[in-house]
């Protein structure tokens, strides 16, 4: 795409809208001309909507009839760089364009013009009468009354009634004005020093800055708690320092506070934040700001690559190998991938930070395509925690219940020290399985192919799935026989009751996603635990990232097993890096950590693997498997789901593609499928799976297109084509 600068008036130009069109119309540029991504409101039939001036008309529709934009949006246009990026995005995850536009406008209501409130000043003239008040009032405006304040601010600030302030404005003493609401963002202060870094820490920071200025990609791996912040905040501050954007991905909003707090710390002023607990006027603010380069740092979800950004210098992606990176539903993206991308597009550089990479960033550091930096030992005193393996063949496990006495023991210990402990579970709510005594029947979901979860808490039963609940039945939908329900295994709230039973003198914080009704009050109650708050602390995998708990030293898994299991090809590398992540939230502060494993397969590799730490040598097998069967990073893979309500149209449809595969045959790619998918039913909906295979350099997507290309689907099916699936639903 190549930019013409400016378009006159009446000139034809090609306008993208999010509606589901497809492709840019052709317009008429409006009175007084417009740039080249310029946000405009069209006509759209009887509509006015939203869109982008893409470029020149192409179109040979008659110029006579051609309707005019109605307005440009007094924002920033959409800089080239970010345009071809949604391009290049839309053609490598083979979505529609107004699909992707969507990801980057939403900020709702952005073209409206900004909200405006009142402020009083100093006016020129003096009051004809002067009073005590009076003076009160103007020595406030004359000492700090440059921006002007608030109605009520300043009567309270000068010690008089607002009647007073407004007496003055009728004399031309004091005058209102009105400004904007939006506030400016508070500048950065990279020059601030940082914490005097160690050596090992020191040589990545300035191995980030030497390579800063333009594109490059690194990995930086380093073990929980040794520092990768410290380091990435220091080539924020160079990035920072040399007057360009810097945007910092972190997985989990949970974390931000504590993040946010250390920004602060760092800059002397808080970043701005992007993320769905964000209000709407704060998003339009940050988005405006985004554009007119008036915001130095965003910290945010992954939807914050979408945002304008006028000069973005660097990309963190904050534990990179975390699965809330890839989006699996609308658009479905990998961010840590799609940063990559828009940073090779902005010259910008990107740090990839993890403790346990993913196997595709490890093995783009081993092929040379990213550099990679260790950060080898924990910060100062704080020690890697050790770990072991609890045999739970030779625990004597009570029925109902979960903690073995070798835990049961660790745990009393800490207790008497005044330490906290920590019991790992992945897996919501009371019981995964409901299931009759009577006729063995497990309750499932009507609309899924899911058994129901139970919830005590909530006191129904809850898919996980499409989340449906129901009350928890004391008769058997099957057999109809009275009260021999049962739950069968555990979830972090049965788990909660042991610990109560056991423990009943212990404080204790159920740290589960589904427990809290807003991010805010999952977050006070890390805060308070952080402070000690807590002696025992159960958590699902929420508790895996990056929370500093200074007086945690024991971490137990209560099943290790547990995502052993599985079809999924990543099976083992997320179990690895899960445990590895749990683990390290042991022993962060003087105090050492140990990490207990309660496994019935201590010998499995992966156990072995994570129990050695020896990581280098897991990755090497990990990928010469992977390498072996030509399964990604080593080979290219897309999902093909068909829904709808039916299942035998859907079956139909996939086997004819399979039959008619010419396009994909050429490049060497093979498909398999049509098969139920793992899934095979959400929300009353049928899943035809299909999945294709081809070599690493194959032009994939290319294919995918001329392969799907004039397929007719009945009204109510719908196809998705998931590039590089992450998850095997
Ligand atoms: P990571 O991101 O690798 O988990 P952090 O950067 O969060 O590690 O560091 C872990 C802890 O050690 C934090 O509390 C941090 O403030 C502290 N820390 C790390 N490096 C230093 C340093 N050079 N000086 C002082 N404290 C440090
Ligand atoms: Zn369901």
């Amino acid at each position: 795409m190549s930019d013409p600068g400016w378009f006159e008036e009446g000139a034809r130009i090609a306008v993208l809208t999010a509606e589901p069109i497809g492709k840019p119309l052709d317009y008429r540029a409006p009175e007084g001309g417009c740039f080249p991504g310029a946000f405009v409101e069209v006509p759209l039939g009887p509509r006015k909507v939203l869109g982008v001036v893409w470029g020149a008309g192409t179109g040979d529709f008659d110029m006579a009839k051609l309707r005019s934009v109605i307005r440009v949006f007094d924002v920033a246009p959409m800089r080239e760089e970010l345009r071809d990026f949604l391009l290049r995005m839309a053609d490598y995850t083979m979505t529609a364009l107004p699909q992707v536009l969507r990801l980057a406008t939403r900020a709702p209501g952005l073209g409206d013009p900004p909200g405006l409130r009142k402020v009083y000043r100093l006016g020129g003239d003096e009051p004809a009468r002067m009073t005590d008040a009076r003076k009160a009032v103007l020595d406030v405006l004359r000492d700090h009354g440059g921006a002007g304040f608030h109605l009520g601010e300043l009567a309270h600030l000068a010690g008089v009634t607002t009647q007073v302030v407004k007496g003055l404005v009728k004399t031309g003493a004091v005058i209102e004005a009105e400004v904007p609401r939006d506030l400016p963002f508070p500048r950065l202060d990279p020059t601030l020093p940082g914490k005097a870094l160690s050596e090992a820490q020191a040589q990545a920071a300035d191995a980030l800055r030497a390579s800063a200025g333009g594109y490059s990609t690194t990995l930086l791996k380093g073990v929980t708690g040794s520092g990768k912040t410290e380091v990435y905040l220091e080539a924020v501050a160079h990035c920072l320092a040399q007057g360009r954007q810097a945007l910092v991905l972190l997985p989990e909003i949970a974390l931000s506070s504590e993040f946010l707090a250390r920004v602060e710390a760092r800059f002397g002023a808080r970043p701005g934040e992007w993320h769905s607990g964000v209000t709407q006027s704060e998003r339009r603010r940050l988005w405006k700001a985004c554009g007119k380069g008036d915001v130095q740092l965003v910290v945010g979800a992954r939807s914050a690559l979408f945002l304008p950004f006028r000069d973005l210098g660097l990309i963190v992606v904050d534990e990179e190998h975390d699965g809330s990176y890839k989006q699996e539903e609308g658009v479905l993206y990998n961010a840590r991938d799609m940063a990559v991308l828009r940073a090779s597009l902005a010259s910008a550089q990107v740090v990839l930070a993890s403790a346990t990479p993913s196997l595709e960033s490890w093995a783009n550091a081993q092929a040379g395509k990213y550099r990679r930096l260790d950060l080898g030992a924990r910060f100062g005193t704080a020690e890697m925690p050790e770990m072991g393996a609890i045999d739970m063949r030779e625990e004597a496990l009570e029925a109902g219940s979960w903690i073995g006495p070798t835990l049961v023991s660790e745990v009393t210990q800490r207790i008497a020290a005044g330490q906290q402990s920590m019991l790992f579970l992945n897996r919501r709510g009371y019981a995964p399985v409901t299931i009759c005594r009577a006729c063995g029947h497990q309750i499932a979901c009507d609309h899924c192919d899911a058994r129901m979860v139970e919830h005590r808490f909530l006191k129904r039963l809850v898919c996980h799935q499409c989340g449906e609940t129901k009350p928890i039945p004391t008769k058997c939908p099957s057999c109809e026989v009275e009260g021999k329900l049962a739950p069968v295994g555990p979830g972090v709230e049965r788990l909660a009751e042991e610990v109560t039973r056991r423990f009943p003198d212990a404080r204790l914080s159920v740290l589960s996603s589904d427990l809290f009704g807003s991010a805010r009050a999952l977050k006070e109650t890390i805060v308070e635990i952080a402070n000690g708050g807590a002696d025992i602390i159960i958590g699902t995998q929420i508790v895996a990232k990056g929370h500093n708990f200074p007086k945690l030293t024991l971490v137990g898994v209560i099943d290790a097993d547990l995502g052993l299991q599985g079809s999924d090809l990543r099976a083992a590398e997320k179990t690895f890096q899960l445990m590895r992540q749990v683990a390290g939230r042991a022993g962060r502060a003087e105090e050492k950590g140990i990490a207990l494993l309660q496994t019935f397969q201590p010998e499995h590799p992966v156990l072995r693997a994570i129990l050695g730490g020896d990581e280098e040598a897991f990755w090497a097998q990990e990928a010469a498997a992977r390498q072996a069967q030509g399964v990604p990073p080593y080979g290219r893979m897309a999902g093909i789901i068909l829904s709808g309500p039916d299942l035998q149209p859907l079956f139909d449809i996939g086997s004819q593609l399979a039959r008619n595969d010419a396009a994909l045959r050429r490049i060497g790619a093979q498909v398999f499928g049509p098969a139920p998918a793992p899934i095979a039913r959400v929300r009353g909906r049928h899943r035809v799976r299909m999945l294709i295979k081809a070599e690493k350099g194959a032009p994939l997507q290319l294919a995918l297109k001329g392969w799907l290309k004039g397929l007719r689907l009945p009204n109510n099916a719908r196809i998705a084509v998931d590039i590089d699936p992450q998850s095997f639903l």
